[in-house]
């Protein structure tokens, strides 16, 4: 039986200051419980694929010019992004995006405004954070702005989970880190996927290692997915190979 799909883009366009077509016609699920990676060189249009999914082109003069979006069984495509946010769907923005004069702790509780259960349940969700983890819990004073890189993305993903989210956006969590962060933070994405049943839409330039934690990968070029197929499968495909990773 075929899993669940918690979110379906259709066929969508999207235009920039009315003029530049950068998405023509880009479709993609994602099932219940997965972890979908969005894959293509820079520029290739995976921001703007997340940000059209989460309603944050307005600010950048973007529009979706056609198809439609469905989130848990329903168009979402007209919601704000706050109301998305209380659907379960959050986007963590590329480059971390921490409040750099917050304390960690003050970033990780500004990620559940939107909720409305009250401060016991919220310092349960924190101190389950610190579990998932634990270089946050160490870091809870520093202000955000003096952490590592890497401490900084963790603090991102874990703010986007005090919404309790069942689905994050995640772009490009691998920008600028070490390999060894990048591991980790992967690490902590499959065991939120794992544990917390998070989905996973996942846009990084980092083929290799997204598709290592990946189910399942979409690749972009110039506003097209050109190729689309389980993880194991577009690993060992030899264009892939060849154009992503590097190996031939
Ligand atoms: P990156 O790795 O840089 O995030 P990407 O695959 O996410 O790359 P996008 O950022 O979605 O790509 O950009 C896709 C295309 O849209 C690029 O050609 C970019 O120049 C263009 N673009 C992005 N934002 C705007 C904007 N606000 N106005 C006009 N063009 C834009």
């Amino acid at each position: 039986q075929a899993a669940e799909t918690v979110l379906a883009v259709n066929n969508i366009e999207v235009v920039y200051d009315h003029v530049i077509l950068v998405l023509k016609g880009v479709s993609l699920t994602v099932p219940k419980g997965g972890i979908v990676a969005l894959l293509g060189a820079n520029g290739a249009g995976k921001t703007t694929t997340l940000k059209a999914i989460s309603n944050l082109l307005r600010a950048e003069r973007g529009e979706v010019t056609k198809g439609s979006i469905e989130f848990q069984g329903e168009r979402v495509d007209q919601l704000s992004p706050n109301e998305l946010v209380r659907r379960g769907c959050i986007q963590v923005l590329e480059g971390r995006h921490c409040f750099g004069h917050l304390t960690i702790e003050e970033n990780l509780l500004t990620g559940a405004f939107t909720r409305k259960d009250g401060n016991v349940a919220i310092r349960r969700d924190l101190e389950a954070i610190y579990e998932y983890f634990p270089r946050l819990r160490q870091r809870r004073s520093s202000m955000a702005g003096y952490t590592s890189g890497g401490e900084q993305q963790m603090c991102a993903i874990g703010r986007a989970m005090m919404s309790r989210p069942s689905m994050i956006l995640l772009d490009e969590p691998s920008m600028g880190l070490a390999p060894q962060i990048v591991e980790e933070i992967f690490e902590i994405v499959r065991i939120l996927n794992s544990s917390e049943g998070v989905s996973f839409l996942l846009a990084e330039q980092n083929t290799n290692m997204a598709l290592k934690y990946a189910t399942y990968g979409y690749i972009l070029e110039t506003g097209r997915v050109v190729m689309d197929g389980p993880a194991q499968a577009l690993r060992e495909n030899e264009d892939v190979k060849e154009f992503y990773l590097g190996v031939s």
